[in-house]
């Protein structure tokens, strides 16, 4: 009798030591072994005669061992174990380090098929350490498996195969978590054909079945999930609004606002006024003007009586935000205070007190608004910028300061559609998909550094009309014992130094980085915002929405070293003003991709597109590498290549929670414990 929620330890074959080795891999049930698909498979169909093999790439060969010969003891006390081998077009040397147990499983006068590379002469080839199967064993696919520390895919199959086994015998321990119904509309198969078609497939055709049907069965439960948390969040509204017009702030706005901009204000205003707290999600190209969707919520709230509060993920965005925030916000009576981690004391203090007595009725900061030491009078109104840097316990903490507020969650980086299903499943989407008008695409150019001096007898000509420049340059690699934010600091520095000395002499030449400290880069841009410099080298510390609406050209070192997303993030920067702007990548990479890539950008402005293109060509990497969403990630599907399968997913299961809103259904059974159990996993959210 084996169940799925077994320690391994109860497996044949696992011993104290083996299941610490398995742990390390994070394997601890019999479940999480089965999950524990294979990375690939080994394909036995098709061995290659000796003669022709390919020369040092991975293949699979047969040959007959005709024989072995004595361990030899070579230096550094390893021991070699050779076998020679052969088929009728040549001769096999196989050479085992250490290991006398893989040498003694083969038995001369029998064939065998051998996985590996193979070296040698033509006469007689070479393979060191192959893997192998009897040429009479009839299992052509073999699964390989992601692993480390002395646990083979030999072991790890065998080990499966037991599982397997055992749990046939137990009636009941293969319930299918996904309901019958599902399987036959989506020819997927059954749990226990599957497990059985993903680990030891008969052909591709049944490992391609299998694994879709566990991917299918990720997305589904993690689409459940999401929906589930989300309906835990419909309780009633902390801070019902009864009065929502945004009319009055339009009048007070130097122009009118946008269509799409008007959209999602209305839809804010519903939201607002409905009975559970809004969770709403605002992406807009950058330059689309998110701020004053936001600008318009905290004016609504304030007119109901409530704080609102905006937290950016750095300092520089915090104050331009607050600078933004306050021009916007004055006509109409409201204060806003800036708290940030550079501000201390007495002033700290002070502003901590007019918060917690409601004087200000706007507070910006870093997620330093999120410490102990910050309360507010009536929080209605939380506004985070820039989503993917916060994650799921950032929201927790805000939500202790006050019942429930509403949220508006902003995220200047268009994601593709599929994928904010899957990053922001739990919260209702507005998309700024218009920009403000009178804006002139930026005009992009990829150069290669030999246009160098050209470049810069333009940057001059710019900054002698009276626009100012942008110059982000990376990271240039440097000593080893660097850290990476200090090597990153040298080589802007250096770089700066060069520009003001020989390519834009007698310009006034600002310079940013991490590693200032934040009252210094505060100071460095608000020289550049008020045009006290005519050009700014930096990090990428500017990625992310500051404005200066004169710059009108952005030059960005090493462009190859960026994805598509963080170059039009970049490029966002300018284009802001009615004058054309430009975007110059200077690259000297000239592999194809890269070239590809770059040019792709110097003929597309839309956002979306952009990140389909770094979705397809870069994988979903950069949308899931951070992790800090505190989302499952995905072990099977693929957010790129199973798109479709993605939103066939989220229809399937919003039909079944319409069916059984809590899936509490004794059919359900199974199928809870999938979400439950992948969800528990992603750190902690249970779905209760
Ligand atoms: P985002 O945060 O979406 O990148 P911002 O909110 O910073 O964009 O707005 C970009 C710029 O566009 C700002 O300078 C802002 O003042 C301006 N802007 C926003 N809405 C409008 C509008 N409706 N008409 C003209 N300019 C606008
Ligand atoms: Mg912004």
């Amino acid at each position: 009798m084996t169940l799925l929620s077994d320690s391994i330890q109860y497996l044949k074959g696992v011993g104290e030591k083996r299941a610490g080795q398995l742990a390390r891999l994070g394997l601890f049930t019999v479940g999480d072994l089965l999950r524990f698909y294979p990375r690939d498979y080994i394909d036995y169909s098709l061995p290659y005669p000796l003669a022709s093999a390919p020369y040092e790439l991975p293949c699979v060969v047969r040959a007959t061992v005709w024989g072995k010969q004595a361990p030899v003891r070579v230096r550094g006390g390893r021991t070699l174990y050779r076998v020679n081998a052969g088929d009728d077009t040549a001769g096999l040397l196989i050479t085992f380090f250490n290991s006398p147990y893989a040498a003694d499983k083969l038995e001369p006068e029998k064939d065998y098929l051998f996985y590996g590379r193979v070296g040698g002469g033509l006469g007689r080839r070479e393979m060191v350490s192959p893997v192998f199967i009897p040429a009479d064993s009839g299992t052509p696919l073999t699964a390989v498996y992601h692993l480390t520390g002395g646990v083979t895919s030999a072991y790890l199959s065998k080990l499966v195969k037991t599982a397997l086994s055992g749990l046939a015998g137990t009636p009941g321990a293969l319930a299918d978590p996904l309901p019958e119904a599902l399987r036959a509309r989506y020819r997927l198969p059954e749990l226990a054909d599957a497990l059985q078609g993903i680990h030891f497939p008969a052909s591709r055709a049944e490992a391609d079945g299998a694994r879709r049907r566990f991917a299918f069965e990720e997305l589904f439960c993690l689409e459940l999930g999401m929906k589930l948390l989300r309906s835990r969040n419909r309780r009633a509204s902390g801070a019902p609004m009864s009065r929502c017009d945004p009319e009055d702030f339009y009048a007070s706005l130097p122009f009118a606002p946008t269509g799409a901009q008007r959209r999602a204000v209305a839809e804010l205003c519903r939201d607002f006024g409905g009975q559970a707290p809004m969770n709403r999600l605002l992406q807009g190209d950058v330059g689309s003007g998110k701020t004053l969707v936001a600008a318009a919520g905290m004016a609504m709230a304030a007119a109901n009586g409530y704080q609102s509060v905006l937290m950016a993920p750095t300092e520089i965005l915090a104050a331009q935000h607050a600078s933004t925030l306050e021009q916007m916000l004055r006509p109409l009576g409201l204060r806003v205070a800036l708290l940030t981690g550079s501000v201390k004391g007495k002033a700290r203090r002070a502003l901590l007190a007019a918060v917690a007595a409601g004087e200000a009725e706007v507070v910006v900061g870093t997620h330093a608004v999120l410490g102990k030491d910050v309360s507010f009078a009536r929080l209605g109104f939380a506004v985070v910028d820039e989503q993917h840097r916060f994650g799921v316990r950032q929201r927790g903490l805000l939500a202790e300061k006050a019942e429930d507020p509403h949220l508006l969650v902003m995220s200047a980086t268009p994601i593709p559609r599929t994928l904010s299903l899957l990053l922001f499943g739990e919260l209702d989407v507005s998309i700024l998909d218009e920009l403000p008008p009178g804006r002139t695409p930026v005009r992009t150019l990829a150069v290669g550094t030999a246009l160098r001096a050209r470049m810069y007898g333009f940057l001059e000509k710019q900054i002698a009309a009276g626009r100012q420049v942008f110059i982000v340059c990376p990271l240039i690699e440097q000593g080893d014992d660097a850290s990476p934010a200090a090597a990153e600091m040298q080589a802007v520095t250096a770089y700066r130094e060069e520009v003001a000395a020989k390519l834009l002499p007698g310009r006034r030449i600002g310079l940013l980085h991490g590693r200032l400290k934040a009252a210094e880069k505060a100071e460095v841009m608000r020289q550049f915002a008020q045009g006290e410099l005519d050009a700014l080298c930096s990090t990428t510390v500017v990625e992310v929405g500051v404005d200066v609406p004169n710059a009108s050209v952005m030059v960005i070192e090493n462009a190859e070293r960026y994805g598509l997303s963080a170059l039009h993030q970049l490029r966002g920067r300018v284009g802001r003003g009615a004058a054309e702007s430009f975007c110059i990548l200077v690259s000297d990479h000239d592999s194809p991709q890269v070239k590809e890539r770059l040019a792709f950008l110097c003929r597309t402005s839309d956002g979306f597109a952009v990140a389909q293109y770094d979705l397809e060509h870069r994988g979903p990497g950069d949308f899931f590498g951070r992790r800090q969403h505190g989302l499952p990630t995905l072990r099977v599907a693929d957010a790129a290549s199973d798109a479709r399968m993605i939103e066939t997913a989220a229809a399937e299961a919003e039909a079944l929670l319409a069916a059984d809103p809590a899936l509490n259904a004794p059919g359900h059974a199974a199928l809870r414990r999938e979400v439950d159990s992948l969800f528990r996993e992603a750190g902690g959210t249970a779905v209760n």
